[in-house]
């Protein structure tokens, strides 16, 4: 029988945020900030997001610790951290606004880590070429959020937390409302909007070794794409070099670049420091090829280049997967990451409090005398929902995205601490596009109670089936077939995993959750399960197209950079049938100014204009 929607619970919001991470957080405040009735909603609590789980911090050119760095030159490194394939002006706006965004927060209250002589002190990490991260110890997320929620709940944001958004409801094209319901009591919640902002991040429970927590199942990418948004280089997954590893049950869990930052470094079973062995041509005049070096760059030597551990994420990774695969690897399967020796224990212990009560509490280790264990870890998602750079817009009018959810920013590889600024400069655009947006609405859009029936009809599926299949075994089997999509890829692997999400379908359309909708955490399970099917394969189609291996994505089949896919973004949208449309585009010609920075010698960037 259908459902009366006067019965479903209902709020008005000019703009609805979904996620409350630092990009929600951050579009929530620029919304209200320009008058917007604003809604934010979050599947978990408020101040429950990845973004608090940041630990190395928010890469802005300020600088502080070294003055030759200013907006061109962290532009330069973000384009080559990504292999060139990032949209451009997204690239350019962030390493603009990042260093006001930063300011910006401090303003409001972010106690950031200080220089001796008071100013926000900046900490090296891959593939930035001056220390850039401003940061609070490990943990800079927790303070980005603390500043954020702070501020943002006195500017009038009505918060639903616990609330999982399901489908995004439209009128004529046009965003029109958002269905969701409560967690707690399994009760269905609309939201009449204007416009929405997706910030629901990322993907990473796709995978089973992962630094993501169980929120990030790929719901935004999923509702945006269901919308009609398009999805852009989705086969750019970041796997992490250095999560933990052993004991199992904690397997995956991030240990922060910040300890290779603070001078950290790793060794194969042979107690070799192998990183000097797999430095790429193109980052050749800007590492070190001696220990000697690395050391003199630590200590603030400005002649000296950067150690090698502090190459970009993809090729830290793959070196210590080729080191494991030549039988040098650390006893479980990994590399060791050595800080003890490096620097004193109070000294680790007032700059990586985390990282020492991290291993101290889940292995046992106290890393202020012994070694970590570390190996890759699915960790982030370059590859998103496409938007335009300067409004963060989708194809869907009204429709908006920001932070981790969305493509083309980071490229092919995303550099660490590029995010937590992104979050902060997107997030504050996105909220600027909603505002214009909104202003030039001119009628009031309606939601069609046939769509929130529909709506209503596919949550309920799952719990109105006689019996059926259990939604963590699915995962699990998901899981196992993303084992063809990971590190390495061949189209053999590709192929298999496309038609094992193919052969499962089925047992998807038929997924039980036993019990009523209240308190069901099997229920909350299995209507994750689309959103990840649909990133799966969104990843694995995009993966078997790009017949080259670039930054994240490595194909043993297609291996090094390919001139021809170097301008190339692969774009993925819905069918009207309801299949996946894949197209290869050219990305645009970049203009003459940024063409000009990003491939231009450091020396004639240096020593240029902050912003
Ligand atoms: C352990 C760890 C350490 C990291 N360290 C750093 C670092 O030092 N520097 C850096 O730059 N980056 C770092 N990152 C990456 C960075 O933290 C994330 O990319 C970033 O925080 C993502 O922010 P976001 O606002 O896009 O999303 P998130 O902070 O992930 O927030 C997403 C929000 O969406 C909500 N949500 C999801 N789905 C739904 C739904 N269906 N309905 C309602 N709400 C939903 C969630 O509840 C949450 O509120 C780290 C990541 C991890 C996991």
């Amino acid at each position: 029988m259908n459902m009366d929607i006067s019965e479903i619970q209902t709020f008005d919001h000019d703009v609805v945020v979904i996620g409350a991470g630092g990009a929600g957080l951050r579009a929530a405040i620029e919304c209200s900030a320009q008058g917007l009735n604003t809604g934010m909603i979050c599947k978990s609590l408020l101040g429950k997001a990845h973004t608090v789980m940041a630990e190395g911090g928010a890469a802005a050119s300020l600088g502080h610790t070294d003055e030759r760095d200013n907006w061109k030159v962290h532009f330069r490194d973000t384009m080559r951290g990504g292999k060139f394939l990032n949209q451009w002006r997204m690239a350019e706006l962030h390493a603009q606004h990042a260093a006001d965004r930063i300011r910006e927060l401090e303003e409001w209250g972010a106690v950031f880590d200080r220089t001796s002589d008071g100013y926000i002190n900046q900490r090296p990490f891959g593939g930035h070429r001056y220390p850039r991260l401003a940061h609070t110890g490990d943990r800079t997320g927790l303070e980005i959020i603390r500043t954020l929620q702070d501020y943002g709940i006195h500017q009038g944001i009505h918060v639903h937390q616990e609330c999982t958004a399901l489908k995004l409801l439209k009128d004529s094209g046009k965003i029109s409302g958002v269905f969701g319901y409560w967690r707690d009591t399994g009760r269905f919640v609309l939201f009449r909007t204007k416009a929405v902002i997706m910030a629901t991040g990322g993907a990473g429970k796709i995978w089973r070794v992962t630094s993501n927590s169980w929120e990030y199942t790929g719901d935004g990418m999923e509702m945006a794409y269901s919308a009609g948004a398009e999805l852009i280089d989705m086969e750019f997954a970041q796997f992490h070099p250095t999560g933990m590893i052993w004991p199992l049950s904690v397997r995956g869990i991030l240990v922060t670049e910040g300890v290779r930052g603070e001078g950290g470094i790793l060794l194969n079973s042979n107690n070799e420091r192998f990183m000097f062995n797999y430095t790429p041509d193109r980052f050749k005049e800007e590492t070190a090829d001696s220990p000697e070096e690395a050391q003199r760059w630590l200590d603030g030597d400005a002649s000296a280049r950067r150690p090698p551990e502090l190459l970009t994420r993809d090729v830290v990774a793959k070196s210590i997967m080729k080191e494991v695969e030549a039988g040098r690897g650390s006893a479980h399967g990994g590399a060791y990451l050595d800080i003890a020796s490096r620097r004193d224990g109070e000294y680790i212990k007032r700059k990586l409090p985390s990282m020492y009560h991290q291993f101290k509490e889940l292995a046992e280790v106290d890393i202020t005398n012994e070694r970590m264990e570390v190996g890759p870890t699915l960790h982030y998602m370059m590859g998103g929902i496409a938007v335009d750079g300067d409004t963060q817009m989708t194809a869907v009018p009204g429709l908006f995205a920001c932070g981790e959810c969305t493509g083309g920013m980071h490229g092919a590889n995303r550099l660490g601490g590029n995010s937590l600024s992104d979050l902060l400069v997107f997030g504050w655009l996105a909220g600027k596009g909603a505002k214009d947006y909104v202003s030039q609405l001119s009628r009031p859009l309606q939601i069609d109670p046939e769509h929130v029936e529909e709506a209503r009809r596919e949550a309920v599926g799952p719990l109105n089936q006689e019996g059926g299949e259990n939604p963590y075994l699915l995962h699990e089997e998901l899981q196992n077939i993303m084992n063809d999509v990971n590190i390495v890829r061949t189209a053999a692997g590709l192929q298999r995993a496309i038609e094992s999400l193919q052969e499962l379908k089925p047992k998807l359309a038929n997924i039980y959750a036993a019990g009523s909708s209240q308190y069901n955490p099997g229920w909350n399970q299995a209507l994750s399960m689309r959103p990840m099917f649909v990133v799966a394969e969104a990843v694995a189609r995009a993966a078997l197209i790009r017949e080259e291996s670039r930054g994240a994505h490595t194909r043993l089949d297609f291996e090094g950079e390919r001139e021809e896919w170097g301008n190339i973004n692969i774009m993925i949208c819905q069918n009207a049938d309801g299949s996946m449309d894949t197209r290869k585009v050219d990305r645009n010609a970049p203009p003459d100014h940024l063409a000009e920075i990003a491939y231009s010698n450091l020396e004639d960037l240096e020593g240029g204009v902050h912003v």
